[in-house]
């Protein structure tokens, strides 16, 4: 008789920095299936618990059904899962991040945990050029004399920074940063010949996070915080 074999789930280990098949203690999913009366259809959500097969760490991973067996697929498909334990998917809590770059930060942390390192580059620095356009008004340039409106130019990524830097909503370390960080972003987004590593996928995040937290999180807070210490003194 043959030993059943472990149940195992793809999921990306952080310590290893690699993906790896987690050897699965366990697994939980919400119900799914098709409603007749109502007439819809709900997908389900699958939670596993593992251990990293080569440094033991624990994982958990989350995956959503892409496909309920009998209604729109043969059997119930389940997504690749992502990781939610440990390290997990960052939440920024200040309300004025655009959707534009929570969207592109969330899809930049899916390629990276697919080790799409080059796709990551990109969407990060879809996150950084929505933040320049967030913050920095387009620029309107003089109409030529056959154009009929003036017509507004997009700033570009390194001018945008360069710009944050001028007007006081990042400093000279993010600044210097972001240039070296810069060259990474470039490369991804132009159809040459290239490798991105996952360190340097991953240092772009680091930036990234950093650059949100910076603009976005910290200044609510501060205001929050100026604001209460105004209320104080009036009292
Ligand atoms: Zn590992």
């Amino acid at each position: 008789m043959t030993e059943k074999p472990t149940p195992t789930f793809i999921v990306d280990c952080p310590t290893c920095k690699a993906k790896v098949a987690a050897q699965e203690h366990g697994h939980l999913s919400t119900p799914s299936g098709f409603d007749h009366e109502s007439g819809e259809e709900y997908y389900g959500l699958t939670v596993s618990l593992g251990k990293c097969p080569k440094c033991s760490s624990i994982l958990v991973g989350e995956s959503p059904q892409i496909g309920i067996g009998g209604y729109d697929s043969e059997y119930d498909e389940w997504a690749e899962p992502i990781r939610v334990y440990p390290d997990p998917p960052k939440a920024f809590r200040s309300s004025r991040i655009p959707k534009i770059v929570s969207d592109s930060i969330t899809e930049g942390m899916k390629s990276l945990q697919a080790s799409a390192n080059i796709a990551a580059c990109v969407m990060f620095g879809r996150a950084l050029e929505a933040i320049c356009h967030d913050l920095l008004k387009p620029e309107v340039e003089a109409p030529l004399s056959n154009t009929p409106a003036p017509t507004k130019r997009h700033i570009m990524l390194g001018e945008g920074l360069r710009k944050l830097k001028e007007n006081g909503l990042i400093d000279q370390r993010l600044l210097d940063w972001s240039k070296e960080l810069h060259a990474f972003r470039n490369i991804a987004a132009h159809p040459t010949d290239i490798t991105i590593s996952r360190e340097e996928a991953d240092d772009l995040r680091s930036f990234v996070f950093a650059i949100v937290e910076y603009i976005y999180d910290l200044t609510d807070r501060y205001n929050e915080f100026k604001e209460r210490q105004a209320k104080k003194k009036k009292k």
